[in-house]
């Protein structure tokens, strides 16, 4: 018997990719500083719908998977060090436009330029220990929902 995939990753779904999905992650400092509440009711609050949300905690080798694209960067370490030490949750979040709506949400990178009534404004404390992660494209959103979620888990 061949074993059962979930449908995402089957090929004919390959391609597919939705301008109403993105990816989310609050991360380990709004998580341990108990901020996870508060930050979902802003993104009930904000008109999304979510589909997928999970706790998990990373580990060093997931999240350098999972930020592969930034290997390079000077600040790769700290940050695949930052994102597996501690718990986070992961979210898979729907709305008209989801990725600019879920970028505007969190604010910018650095809390220091974010706007107010922006996420990041609220929560982050540095640039590098920023509360949220959003993704940065409809090809990109697909390819982190299928990272941390089946298709089992997407509601
Ligand atoms: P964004 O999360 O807004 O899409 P990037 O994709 O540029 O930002 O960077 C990914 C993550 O890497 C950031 O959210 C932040 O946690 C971290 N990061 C970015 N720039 C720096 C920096 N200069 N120093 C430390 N960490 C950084
Ligand atoms: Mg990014």
């Amino acid at each position: 018997m061949r074993p059962i995939r979930p449908a995402i990753f089957c090929k004919e779904e390959e391609s597919l990719i939705m301008s109403n999905l993105t990816f989310g992650i609050i991360k380990p400092d709004a998580v341990a500083k108990g901020h996870t509440g508060k930050i979902i009711d802003r993104i009930i609050g904000a008109g999304f719908t979510i589909r997928g949300m999970k706790l998990i905690h990373q580990s060093k080798r997931q999240a350098e998977g999972f930020y592969a694209v930034h290997r390079e960067r000077p600040f790769f370490g700290e940050l695949t060090e930052f994102m597996s030490s501690g718990p986070c949750v992961v979210l898979c979040l729907e709305k008209d436009n989801a990725v600019p709506a879920w970028r505007d949400l969190m604010g910018a990178t650095n809390p220091a330029e974010a706007a107010e009534g922006t996420l990041r404004k609220e929560f982050a404390g540095s640039i590098g220990e920023n509360a949220v992660h959003g993704s940065d494209s409809d090809e990109n959103a697909s390819i982190e929902i299928a990272y941390f979620f089946s298709k089992l888990e997407l509601v």
